[in-house]
C-alpha cells in the first residue's frame, strides 16, 4: 500500500502487494519466525523479537492505520485483546464515560475486571451532551463509544462528541467494527484512538479472530507501542495474513452488506409479525441524520422485534439459509437472540430499559442474494405464526 492517496477500495486491494522486495510477491508472505538475526553487535534489520515487531503483523498494522487516517496500527489477538490493551491507558481511580447499548463483551470487561483495578465507567447516551455532562467528574479520562451500538443501532454523532471530549481534555475512543473504514473514519472526526473487532467486517468470513488498534499522534501511539508489546496480546503471523486476505474485499463486501440489510429492514417493516425495526437507514430512526451526515454507508446487522416472545424459539428453528449463530459481519448470515446470547452478561433491568428484551432479534446480514434471505425469513416468521396460533392458519 504505497500511496495515501488512492480511494479506499485501492488501498484496501493492495495491502501488502509492494511490501515484499525479494520476491515481488503481490500478497505479503507470512514471517512465521518469532526470533530475528542481528547483523553485528548494536545493528538491528528492524525486528528483533515477534511479539514487539513481526513482518508480516507490520504490513497489516500499517494498513489499519492508513485506512483508518491514524498514525500507528496495532494487531491484537482479539477485539477484546485489542479494548484491553487500549483501557490499559488508564489506572487505579480513572473514570470512563462510555456507550449505554454496548457490546456485552465490554461491558463484561468494565464491570467484572477493570473495576478490580480502579477504573470506572458510567454507562449513557452518548449523543446527549447533558448526559455526559452529569457523569463527568474530575477524574474522567476518556469517552468510549461505539455507534451505531449494537443491537439496537443508537448513533452519536463523532464530531459534536469529540469536540466535547477535547475541551475537557478527555480522549475520545470509538470501537468502529461495524461500520468500518470504509463507511466511517472516527478520527477524521476527531477520535484519538479507533479500535476494532476485525473478527468481524474487516476478516468478513468468519474464520480469523481478531482485533486493530489505530492511534493519532506520536505520544498516544508511542504509549500504545508501549502498551501493546508488553502486555502482549497481539495477532500471529498467519491470522495477520487471513485478516488481509479478507481485507481486500471489504469494500465489495460492505456495499453488498449494505443494501441487502437495507432491502430486508423495509421488508420487515411491513410485516404482520414484526413491531419494530431499528436501522438508521430508515427515514424515522433518529439516529438517520447523523448516520448520513458521518458515515457513507450503513453497517450490514440491524435489529427487530417480533410481536410476541414465543414466535422467537420456532423463527430461530425453523430458519434454513441464515443461521442461528452469534457473531456478526461475515458473508454468511446469522440471526443472534441478544437478551440469552451477546447481551446475557448485561443485567437483565439495564438490559431491558435500553430495549434489548425477549422480543429482540439481531439480524447479520450476509452477501447471499437478498431475495433468498427473504424468502427464508418469510417462511420462518409464517410457520411460527402458525405454531404460536396452535395450528390455526389466520388471513
Ligand atoms: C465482537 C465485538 C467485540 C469483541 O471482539 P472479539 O474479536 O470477539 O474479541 C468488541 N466490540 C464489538 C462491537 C464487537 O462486535
Amino acid at each position: 500500500m504505497t500511496d495515501k492517496n488512492w480511494r479506499i477500495e485501492s488501498k484496501l486491494a493492495q495491502i501488502g502487494s509492494v511490501e515484499e522486495p525479494v520476491t515481488g510477491a503481490v500478497n505479503y508472505p507470512i514471517y512465521q519466525a518469532t526470533a530475528f538475526r542481528h547483523p553485528r553487535l548494536g545493528q538491528s534489520t528492524g525486528f528483533d523479537y515477534a511479539r514487539t515487531k513481526s513482518p508480516t503483523r507490520k504490513v497489516l498494522e500499517e494498513a489499519a492505520a492508513v485506512l483508518e487516517s491514524g498514525d500507528a496500527g496495532f494487531a491484537c489477538s482479539s477485539g477484546m485483546a485489542a479494548l484491553q490493551t487500549v483501557f490499559t491507558l488508564f489506572s487505579q481511580g480513572d473514570h470512563l464515560i462510555v456507550s449505554l447499548d454496548l457490546y456485552g463483551g465490554t461491558y463484561r470487561l468494565f464491570e467484572r475486571i477493570l473495576s478490580r483495578f480502579g477504573i470506572t465507567a458510567s454507562y449513557v447516551d452518548t449523543n446527549d451532551l447533558d448526559a455526559l455532562e452529569n457523569v463527568r467528574t474530575p477524574n474522567t479520562k476518556a469517552v468510549f463509544i461505539e455507534t451505531p451500538t449494537n443491537p439496537l443501532m443508537m448513533v452519536t454523532d463523532l464530531e459534536v462528541v469529540s469536540n466535547w471530549a477535547r475541551k475537557h481534555g478527555l480522549l475520545t475512543i470509538v470501537d468502529n467494527t461495524l461500520l468500518t473504514p470504509y463507511f466511517q473514519r472516527p478520527i477524521e472526526l476527531g477520535a484519538d484512538i479507533v479500535v476494532h473487532s476485525a473478527t468481524k467486517y474487516l476478516g468478513g468470513h468468519n474464520d480469523v479472530l481478531a482485533g486493530l488498534i489505530v492511534t493519532k499522534g506520536k505520544e498516544l501511539s508511542e504509549e500504545m507501542a508501549f502498551l501493546h508489546n508488553s502486555i502482549g496480546a497481539v495477532l500471529s503471523p498467519s491470522d495477520s495474513y487471513q485478516l488481509m486476505r479478507g481485507m481486500k474485499t471489504l469494500a465489495l463486501r460492505m456495499d453488498r452488506h449494505e443494501s441487502n440489510a437495507i432491502t430486508i429492514a423495509k421488508y420487515l417493516e411491513e410485516h404482520p409479525q414484526v413491531a419494530e425495526v431499528f436501522h438508521p437507514a430508515l427515514p424515522d430512526h433518529p439516529g438517520y441524520e447523523i448516520q448520513n451526515k458521518q458515515s457513507s454507508g450503513n453497517t450490514g446487522i440491524f435489529s427487530f422485534k417480533v410481536t410476541d416472545a414465543r414466535l422467537v424459539e420456532p423463527v430461530l428453528r425453523n430458519l434454513k439459509l441464515i443461521a442461528f449463530a452469534e457473531s456478526l459481519g461475515g458473508v454468511e448470515s446469522l440471526m443472534t437472540y441478544p437478551a440469552v446470547q451477546t447481551h446475557a452478561d448485561i443485567p437483565v433491568e439495564i438490559r431491558e430499559a435500553v430495549g434489548v428484551d425477549d422480543r429482540l432479534l439481531r439480524f447479520s446480514v450476509g452477501i447471499e442474494h437478498v431475495d433468498d434471505l427473504i424468502e427464508d425469513l418469510s417462511q420462518a416468521l409464517e410457520v411460527a405464526h402458525i405454531e404460536i396460533e396452535g395450528g390455526q392458519q389466520h388471513e
